[in-house]
């Protein structure tokens, strides 16, 4: 087996599961992670300077040729729990079988990590220096919406860094991306949701249950909550979603193909399909809201004093924290039901579709010249996120041919890599690091000596 490949088994095998309270931190694990890199990546050790990042997080600069313009490179080291759900192969076991290797952290996102390191290891081994500073980000607390990523994000302010763009897991090669579309989609991610959480509360008198008032605190949060669930906010496209279909289009057999040529030309009508085809594509064209947690009164036969609800909200571009609560407050009409911003998080800017977008289609296109590159609108949350504050152009997007199942297993049980797709990833970040323009307009970087 290859090197690579014993590689990413190696560290696929100690078990950096992060964790939100403190007190249950494997730290051993982290400790040997880092270790196992030092061992598995001695060029990369030598030649990058390293900064440790918070608890577990790593950021490495990779001196180029100009420190402008940099790029930066992202992954994490952490990954979720195993909960549920009979693996075929033992999570943390790494097991190579029939061309496919098996464990947690093969999609999210330990395999994307040990890509770019193999990619730097072997361009160091050739004597490669970048165009420009390439900065390598490995975030340890991803999984829980850690502090790892905004430290990274500060210390590069501080250094006056500022990213020509950033590469973050996200899309991938997909398969299976549209009904009646054979070939893979490469899809980046140029925006993704924000993320804000509200509790809304209700106070009463409370009293024993025998002597019920009309309207108490239980009966006022559920009005309110069916009032929230029965008005959705208004749909708006976003650019990158039609853009996302206009590329995708000519792949389809017909009668598809007509219909998503047409949607792609017609917001209104595409925007129409996508609510009626159900809970997740309806999700690419709104903000939702989904109330999560509930209490009331602790015992049967006592009436709530206070009664509350979590409404956890996915705003999309277009919206803002700010029109999302307006938008809570109005249609639950409601003065009792008080509202609290537990976490505020925008949704990111776009990313523009421009030199470094091309540079990553360009790539993807010498090693998957079946796929078509397409942005679209990211539903989950990333570390990238993060470094819009210091950047414009944030792609999120890991370079794996993935099958509809294999996103399924992520964050669930049974998570694997096809080998000969990680390592054609392993090729994608090595030309990816090659072909970076020389900043200034020069004819592309050192040739590897
Ligand atoms: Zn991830």
């Amino acid at each position: 087996m290859s090197t690579a490949v014993s590689t990413l088994q190696a560290l696929l095998r100690i078990p950096t599961v992060s964790t939100r309270n403190p007190d249950d931190w494997d730290h051993a694990a982290f400790e040997a992670f880092h270790a196992a890199l030092r061992e598995h990546f001695p060029l990369l050790h030598a030649h990058l300077e390293l900064t440790r990042i918070g608890d577990y997080g790593l950021l490495f600069r990779w001196p180029g040729e100009s420190a402008e313009r940099p790029v930066v490179l992202m992954a994490h080291i952490d990954v979720v729990p195993v909960e549920g759900g009979e693996w075929t192969h033992p999570p943390f076991g790494a097991v190579v079988e029939g061309g496919v290797i098996w464990g947690r952290g093969t999609l999210d996102d330990k395999s994307s990590l040990v890509a770019i390191c193999l990619a730097v290891e072997d361009l160091l081994a050739g004597g490669f220096r970048p165009a420009q500073d390439v900065w390598l980000s490995f975030g340890c607390n991803e999984e829980v919406a850690g502090d790892a990523a905004p430290l990274a994000v500060a210390h590069l302010r501080d250094r006056g860094v500022e990213p020509w763009f950033v590469l973050d897991e996200g899309g991938a090669v997909a398969y299976d991306a549209f009904p009646g579309v054979t070939e893979p989609i490469a899809v980046i991610g140029v925006t993704e949701k924000g993320i804000t959480s509200l509790e809304l509360r209700v106070e009463g008198r409370g009293g024993h249950a025998s002597t019920p008032a009309k309207l108490g605190p239980t009966a006022r949060l559920a009005r309110a909550i069916t009032r929230l669930d029965r008005s959705a906010m208004r749909a708006s496209i976003p650019q990158a979603t039609v853009e996302l279909f206009r590329r995708a289009a000519p792949l389809a057999k017909q009668p598809m193909r007509s219909a998503l040529m047409t949607a792609a030309r017609f917001r209104p009508l595409l925007t129409r399909l996508l609510l009626a085809a159900g809970p997740e594509s309806a999700a690419m064209v709104r903000s939702t809201f989904a109330v999560t947690t509930l209490t009331g009164s602790p015992s049967l036969n006592v009436v709530a004093a206070s009664a509350t609800a979590g409404v956890n909200i996915r705003i999309m571009i277009g919206d803002t924290v700010e029109s999302v609560v307006a938008h809570v407050r109005k249609v639950i009409a409601d003065d009792q039901v008080r509202i609290r911003i537990l976490d505020a998080g925008e949704p990111s800017p776009a990313s523009p579709i421009d030199d470094a977008f091309d540079l990553l289609e360009a790539t993807t296109a010498k090693h998957f010249p079946e796929a078509v590159t397409a942005p679209y609108v990211m539903m989950a949350a990333t570390d990238a996120r993060h470094f819009t504050a210091i950047c414009r152009r944030v792609y999120r997007f890991t370079p794996f041919a993935m099958t509809k199942k294999q996103r399924e297993a992520i964050h669930s049980y049974d998570e694997h890599l096809r080998v000969d797709a990680f390592l054609k990833g392993v090729d994608w970040y090595r030309s990816l690091l090659e072909s970076l323009p020389f900043p200034g307009g020069g004819a592309g970087a050192s040739p590897r000596a």
